[in-house]
């Protein structure tokens, strides 16, 4: 895709990338994924158990993590993390309620977690969108791209965490419970914790260092830990009954469409050939061409797609996507108004959507992208990119202070504090006396003052 750059947003592009791999550490590197369609299967998924186990469902995040191994972990706080490979790993969408279930007993036991060996901050922030960097170095700062990058720094890595035989056990119980008053059967939980035993066994017991194991070094496993499990979830009435079809299929499109997102391109193509036509198969696919910058055949997978389902708006969201990353913004601002509209403003769709309007360079679009994108602000405050194109939009329409404010936010969640200060004082000295805009200037400058503070005191 790259290539396909004009030359000087491939000069920012290089810029940035040799920038970001002096902030990021390599090795360690292990980014949030952000993507509307997971981020829904993971909330209804989840919901009925949240529910059994007395919490408000939107009261524990679901963060998924650009990470190949099999894992998920809590980290203290009201998030469980879940890596991508765990989802390559699973099965049915029940294997993915089971481990769920599993991770809120070690929140609701409030089990303290031990760092094994030196933890270090996962870093970035990745929206599935392949050239989101670019994207905002083509908007005109690489910095903004930069600052998406370095978002996700509270999450831990899991690998460094590690349970006592003792909160698993009492984890696996309140599982048992939870699902059990859920209604959901307890099956997947026992079939995934069997899977990752064989490769525990094919391996050798050396979960250390074996990432297809990974989740037994952060949850120990006993001999009778699977045995328990299993006896406690076979008298259950739901053991027999299997997750709901829609539920399923939801689950099995977003296993292929991360797929398709993650895995080199001849790898998706090997496991989704082109003689399958189901929907899994040719979203994996779509994906997969996309990477490749084979547009039309990317396209093609994505209209047989729509055709299959026409309301379905993460269909419409790929088509706007790869219209977008392919240099035909006013193409996608159909799809991508669709998606928008079918998802009662999804903020991530609604961000792509905004950021598309704004890519046509067509002043008459800007109107609509503001609107758009203040949607997905109201909605969700933390995604730095939304705020860098709302002050795109602002600078476009002579509103500085206001320019001044977004940028502010954005300095504020990436923790450039120092930027945010000036930024918002800027603001605050620009804007109207009292309005909610200032009062927020004021909060800006004052929060990041105090976190420079609590950082100068910690060092
Ligand atoms: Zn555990």
């Amino acid at each position: 895709m790259i290539r396909r750059l004009p030359a000087l947003l491939f000069a920012r592009l290089a810029a940035l990338i040799a920038a970001a791999s002096l902030c990021i550490q390599p090795a360690a590197a292990q980014s949030v994924l952000r993507d509307a369609e997971t981020e829904a299967l993971f909330r209804d998924a989840s919901a009925p158990i949240f529910a059994a186990a007395g919490f408000n469902p939107k009261a524990i995040d679901l963060v998924l993590l650009n990470d190949g191994s099999i894992n998920a972990f809590v980290a203290g706080g009201q998030a469980i993390y879940i890596h991508s490979g765990l989802i390559g790993a699973a099965d049915s969408v029940n294997e993915l309620q089971g481990v769920i279930a599993h991770e809120l007993g070690h929140i609701t036991g409030g089990h303290v977690v031990r760092f094994s060996e030196g933890m270090k901050p996962a870093t970035g922030i990745t929206v599935l969108s392949l050239l989101l960097g670019g994207l905002a170095a083509a908007a005109g700062s690489p910095d903004a791209a930069l600052g998406v990058f370095m978002a996700g720094q509270q999450a831990a890595l899991g690998k460094f965490l590690s349970f006592s035989r003792t909160q698993e056990s009492s984890a696996d119980a309140a599982s048992v419970q939870f699902l059990t008053k859920a209604g959901i059967s307890g099956r997947g939980s026992v079939e995934f914790f069997k899977k990752l035993q064989n490769l525990e066994f094919r391996y050798g017991y050396s979960s250390r260092g074996n990432p297809d194991a990974e989740f037994y070094s952060t949850h120990p496993m006993t001999a009778d830990r699977l045995t328990t499990l299993q006896d406690a979830f076979e008298k259950d009435p739901a053991w027999n009954t299997p997750p709901p079809a829609e539920l399923q299929a939801r689950f099995l499109r977003v296993k292929a469409k991360l797929y398709g997102y993650l895995a080199e391109p001849q790898d998706t193509l090997r496991a989704y050939p082109e003689y399958l036509t189901d929907v899994p198969a040719r979203y994996a696919r779509a994906y997969a061409f996309h990477k490749e910058a084979f547009v039309d055949k990317a396209l093609d997978e994505t209209k047989a797609l729509i055709a299959s389902d026409p309301k379905n708006p993460y269909f419409k969201e790929l088509e706007g996507q790869i219209l977008l990353e392919s240099g035909r913004p006013q193409e996608a601002l159909e799809p991508l108004r669709e998606a928008t509209a079918l998802t009662g403003n999804e903020p991530l769709i609604a961000t792509t959507f905004g950021h598309a309007l704004i890519a046509t360079e067509d002043k008459a679009n800007f109107a609509e992208a503001e609107k758009v994108l203040r949607t997905s602000v109201a909605r969700d405050k933390e995604n730095p990119f939304t705020w860098y194109q709302l002050g795109v939009i602002y600078e476009a329409k002579g509103d500085i202070p206001r320019a001044r404010l977004a940028s502010a936010e954005q300095q504020l969640m990436n923790m450039q504090l120092g930027e945010a200060v000036r930024s918002a004082e800027a603001a605050e000295a620009a804007l109207p006396k009292g309005t909610p805009d200032w009062l927020r200037a004021q909060d800006i400058a004052m929060s990041a003052r105090a976190t420079m503070e609590r950082q100068k005191k910690s060092r």
